[in-house]
């Protein structure tokens, strides 16, 4: 990716020149936030020739973020990464997984095998975000539009003119830099600045759900399958166990909303016994993994629900756009959609004339929120159901929850009705013909 020390009009900068002050960068469009989507974002629109600035707050001389976040991508985003052309660069460094396998008080409820589902992509795989961001950013660069990424670079204002956004303000170590843009696009994240700013998250509903989730990792227990995704649960109490590329188990450890204090309180042999008592094979990991509390990291789980995505010359993308929790790993997928979905778009808008491209980029944007609205809709219910069913705790729900889990498994059919939704939101069933062919994630 082609990345430039901004620059003053009129006074060409050097590689690695400091600036203070005001700089000024304009481009056709201007991505806020280097996570999944605003990445793919910018890939997908300098393929289509159009000019990005990115601005991404994280220094990366301090490495690249939370190492938990984002590392499951479900099915739908592999083939995502496969439109995009990424799928074969991350591809040696994916861990495949092939079964998803439900307990609940000590029985196997549900056990659901991917390869059974008749779609081209049909495994989700582990892979860690750096390698994930690094592989869309080195594809970034050869295409026929150019990007230019700034970081660290955080957008503190949005730049107006009359109704519409034109741009951004963004505070780097070297100063000011405003990027004047025909679209600005808020990819960054959950907290977004951009939605804030723009006046979008004005009717935007927050809905905290009933847990947070304490993210940990274990050494990886003996005995059990390296190619799993297991769910623990006990009573009113869940953990999601998940391989990692790193030879770890990546631990999702369910606790009450706002419970980390009392968690704390506690003392670590409080959450080594819980998680002793969700899935009795990891003692010894725990033993060995979880020292102190610098080894865990607190997700407060929210969803947020935006009416409106875009307003002039501005629109938001991934978690920005709709936070979702990380029940069944949607948010990675959902951002490559959003960036998949709009970058071809907002090209054809922008390749209007002057006078019709306001006009067209309206529409465009709009059409964008009506495309992806109904897939983040079913993927969010899914989720609200899910977590329902987590946190059920009388002894009659309970029951009815195994029962459920019990049905689902016996019947391949009602598996795929409700898991589909899911996993697999925009593949195009496996023709036979294509079935042999089938390209086996890592
Ligand atoms: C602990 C944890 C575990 C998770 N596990 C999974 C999982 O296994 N699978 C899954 O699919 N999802 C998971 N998620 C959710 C997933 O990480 C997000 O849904 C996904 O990363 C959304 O991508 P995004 O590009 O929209 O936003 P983000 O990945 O949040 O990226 C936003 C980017 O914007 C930058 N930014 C923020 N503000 C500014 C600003 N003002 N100026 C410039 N840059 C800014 C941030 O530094 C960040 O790099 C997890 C999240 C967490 C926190």
């Amino acid at each position: 990716m082609r990345s430039e020390t901004p620059r003053s009009p009129g006074s060409p900068g050097s590689p690695g020149e400091k600036h203070s002050g005001t700089a000024t960068l304009s481009a056709d469009v201007c991505v806020v936030g280097g996570g999944p989507g605003g990445r793919a974002l910018a890939l997908a629109l300098t393929r289509l020739g159009c000019d990005v600035v990115l601005l991404e707050k994280r220094d990366p001389a301090r490495g690249t973020g939370p190492a938990f976040r984002g590392e499951s991508v479900s099915p739908d985003g592999v083939r995502l990464l496969a439109a995009l052309g990424a799928w074969e660069r991350v591809r040696e460094a994916a861990h495949r997984v092939d079964r998803l396998e439900i307990e609940d008080a000590g029985h196997r409820v549900l056990d659901v095998r991917f390869a059974d589902f008749p779609y081209r992509y049909r495994h989700p795989v582990e892979l860690a975000q750096p390698t994930l961001l690094a592989a869309l950013a080195e594809l970034t660069g050869p295409q026929p539009g150019a990007c230019t990424v700034l970081e660290p670079a955080t957008a503190v204002g949005l730049l107006v003119e009359g109704p519409a956004v034109t741009g951004v303000r963004a505070s780097t170590p070297a100063g000011t830099v405003r990027v004047h843009a025909a679209l600005t696009v808020g990819a960054d994240g959950r907290y977004s600045a951009v939605r804030r700013l723009s006046g979008l998250a004005e009717r935007a509903r927050q809905m905290p759900l009933e847990r947070d989730v304490v993210w940990l990792k274990l050494p990886f227990p003996v005995g059990w399958d390296r190619r799993a995704y297991r769910v623990r649960i006990v009573g009113s109490s869940h953990g999601l166990f998940l391989p990692s590329t790193d030879g770890t188990v990546r631990v999702g450890l369910n606790i009450p909303k706002g419970g980390l204090r009392a968690l704390r309180a506690g003392g670590l042999d409080q959450l080594r016994a819980r998680l002793a008592q969700l899935a009795p094979q990891t003692d010894q990991s725990v033993r060995a993994g979880v020292r102190s509390w610098s080894d865990t990291v607190l997700l407060d789980i929210f969803t947020t629900d935006v009416p409106r995505w875009s307003a002039p010359g501005v629109v938001l993308i991934g978690d920005a756009a709709h936070t979702l929790s990380p029940v069944l790993g949607q948010g990675v997928n959902h951002a490559l959609a959003d960036a998949v979905e709009l970058a071809p778009l907002v090209a054809e808008a922008l390749s209007r004339d002057r006078q019709a491209r306001g006009r067209a980029l309206g529409t465009a944007l709009h059409l964008f929120q009506h495309r992806r609205e109904p897939d983040v809709r079913r993927s969010r219910a899914l989720q609200l159901r899910q977590e329902r069913m987590f946190t059920l705790t009388s002894p009659a729900a309970t029951a009815l929850r195994r029962t459920l889990y019990r049905a689902l498994d016996a019947s391949p059919a009602l598996r795929r009705r409700v898991l589909a939704p899911a996993y697999f939101p925009g593949h195009a069933l496996l023709r036979e013909s294509a079935r042999a062919e089938e390209a086996t994630p890592a």
